[in-house]
C-alpha cells in the first residue's frame, strides 16, 4: 500500500490524502461502515457504493465461528465471498474475545474464551489471529492487542501494553513467514494501546509504531473513558505517529467526534453507530439528531433531510419512514441505515473538499458550533 498526502490544513493537523490499497484507491479521511457478519447490515454493495463507501471492515472473531475459515477461503477470500471488489480492512478479533466472550482467560500467550453462540471452547493468539485474517485475504490486518476497558487502573493499562508489544513482532513474523493465498498484499496495521495514561501511551507508540510500513491504528479509546480524555489522548499521539502513514481511530464515533478527531490529524475510522442507531430509528441530519419513532413525525411529510441525496431523501417522506420503522418494517430499517451511511459518508467527502479548499479550521468550528446543541451527534 501507499499513502500520499494531497492537502494539509494550515490551522490544524487535519490533511486529505490517498490511500493506495489492493483493490483501489481510498481518499481520506475516510470513515469505514462496519460489516460484522460480513454484511454491513441491511445494505448490499450496490447500496454501498451509491452511499459512498469505499472500504469496509469485517469482524475476524465472528467470522471465524460462523461461517468458519474455511468456507470463506474456498470462496477464495472474503471479498469473492461477500462480493465486495472494494478494500477490505479486518480487526483482529481480540477486542470481541475480550468484551462479548464469556469466561475469557489472557495470559502473555494468548487469550483462552468461550463463543458467545454456543459456549465452545477457542484459543486466540498472535498467530491465530494472523491465520485467520490471511485467510479472509483482507487488505489490512489488525495486529492482535490487548484491549482494556476505560476504566482500566495503570497496572492493568501497563500489562496491556507489553503484550501489545510483544504480540506485533508475533504477528509481523507470523505474516512474513507464511505465504499469501490470493495473490494481493496485505498490510498489517499495529496498534497503539496505554488507555488514559500519557506515559503508557508515549512507550506504546515508540514500540509498535516501528512495526507500521503503512498505517498506525489507535486503539483502546472510546471504551468508557471520558471523552476529554480521548480527546487529549489523540492530540498527545498526533505528536508520536509517524506523519507520512494513515492513522486509524478504532471505534469512533459520533460525527462531531470524526471532525474533532480529523482536526487532530486522523484519517480513518470505523463505528457500528451510522448503522445501529439506524435500526433503532436515530437518524444524523444536517439538523442534529431525529429520532424518526417519534409522534410528531406521524403526520410529517416533509423530507427527512433536504441535503441530503440518499434514496431514502430523495423518495420518500417523514411520515412513511417513521411508520416503517414504528411497525419494523425490514425497508424502513434499511433506508434508514442507508441514510446514515450516506450522512457519514458525505460528511468525510465535506472535510476532504474543505481540507482541499484550504477552509477546514473554519468549517469545522462552524460544524462543531451548530451540532454542539445537538444530543448524540
Ligand atoms: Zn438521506
Amino acid at each position: 500500500m501507499r499513502f500520499n498526502i494531497s492537502a494539509a490544513d494550515s490551522g490544524s493537523s487535519a490533511r486529505a490524502g490517498i490511500l493506495e490499497t489492493p483493490h483501489g484507491p481510498i481518499t481520506t479521511p475516510i470513515f469505514m461502515p462496519v460489516g460484522t457478519v460480513g454484511a454491513v447490515k441491511s445494505l448490499d454493495p450496490e447500496a454501498l457504493n451509491t452511499a459512498g463507501v469505499r472500504i469496509i471492515l469485517g469482524n475476524t472473531y465472528h467470522l471465524y465461528l460462523r461461517p468458519g475459515t474455511e468456507i470463506i477461503n474456498t470462496a477464495g477470500g472474503l471479498h469473492q465471498f461477500i462480493g465486495w471488489d472494494k478494500p477490505i480492512l479486518t480487526d483482529s478479533g481480540g477486542f470481541q474475545v475480550f468484551s462479548l466472550a464469556k469466561m475469557n482467560k489472557i495470559t502473555d500467550d494468548g487469550v483462552e474464551f468461550q463463543s458467545h453462540l454456543d459456549g465452545s471452547r477457542h484459543f486466540f493468539n498472535p498467530a491465530v489471529s494472523m491465520e485467520i485474517q490471511r485467510n479472509l485475504g483482507s487488505d489490512i490486518i489488525m495486529a492482535f492487542d490487548q484491549c482494556p476497558p476505560g476504566d482500566a487502573g495503570i497496572e492493568m493499562a501497563e500489562v496491556a501494553v507489553k503484550r501489545t508489544s510483544r504480540w506485533i513482532a508475533e504477528c509481523r513474523d507470523w505474516l512474513a513467514e507464511n505465504p499469501l493465498l490470493y495473490g494481493h498484499d496485505q498490510t498489517l496495521f499495529p496498534i497503539v494501546q496505554g488507555s488514559v495514561y500519557e506515559e503508557l501511551r508515549r512507550r506504546s507508540a515508540a514500540e509498535v509504531v516501528p512495526f507500521a510500513t503503512c498505517g498506525v491504528a489507535i486503539g483502546g479509546l472510546a471504551v468508557g473513558e471520558e471523552k476529554s480524555a480521548m480527546f487529549e489522548m489523540i492530540d498527545l499521539l498526533d505528536g508520536e505517529l509517524p506523519r507520512d502513514q494513515p492513522r486509524y481511530l478504532m471505534g469512533v464515533g459520533r460525527p462531531t467526534d470524526l471532525v474533532r478527531a480529523v482536526r487532530l490529524g486522523v484519517d480513518m475510522f470505523d463505528c457500528v453507530m451510522p448503522t445501529r442507531n439506524a435500526r433503532n430509528g436515530q437518524l444524523f441530519t444536517s439538523h442534529g439528531i431525529i429520532n424518526i419513532k417519534n409522534q410528531k413525525y406521524k403526520t410529517d411529510f416533509a423530507t427527512l433531510d433536504e441535503a441530503c441525496d440518499c434514496y431514502l431523501c430523495r423518495n420518500f417522506t417523514r411520515a412513511y419512514l417513521c411508520h416503517l420503522i414504528r411497525v419494523n418494517e425490514i425497508l424502513g430499517l434499511r433506508l434508514a441505515s442507508l441514510h446514515n451511511v450516506t450522512y457519514y459518508l458525505n460528511l468525510m467527502s465535506t472535510m476532504r473538499e474543505q481540507i482541499s479548499d484550504g477552509n477546514f479550521t473554519i468549517w469545522a468550528a462552524d460544524y462543531l458550533g451548530k451540532m454542539s446543541d445537538h444530543q448524540g451527534m
